[in-house]
């Protein structure tokens, strides 16, 4: 069986990776690394359609900036989002 319309997504789910450009077309999934509208799932949350992870994970946040939308930014954040801004940016130099 043959099916050319299947597209093949290396997912990563052990690493999350920085968008290498900001498209902002929908969400960006840190682990497939794709931009992709997101639609609520049946348990009520936005997840990506590929690997399925929810709009709640660190990672989607962080990269989607939905720390501000949703008023959640507390300090403790905002140092952890800055630490891992610093490490993509180091990681990306190499
Ligand atoms: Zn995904």
């Amino acid at each position: 069986m043959q099916n050319t319309d299947l597209e093949v997504y290396e997912v990563d789910a052990y690493d999350a990776h920085a968008p290498k450009e900001q498209i902002n077309k929908g969400y960006w999934c840190p682990y497939c690394r794709t931009w992709d509208y997101w639609k609520t799932n049946r348990l009520g949350y936005k997840a990506c359609q590929i690997c399925g992870i929810g709009d709640s994970d660190f990672y989607v946040k962080n990269y989607n900036k939905l720390w501000n939308r949703r008023g959640m930014e507390s300090k403790s954040q905002k140092k952890k989002q800055e630490n891992i801004q610093k490490k993509v940016r180091r990681r990306s130099k190499k």
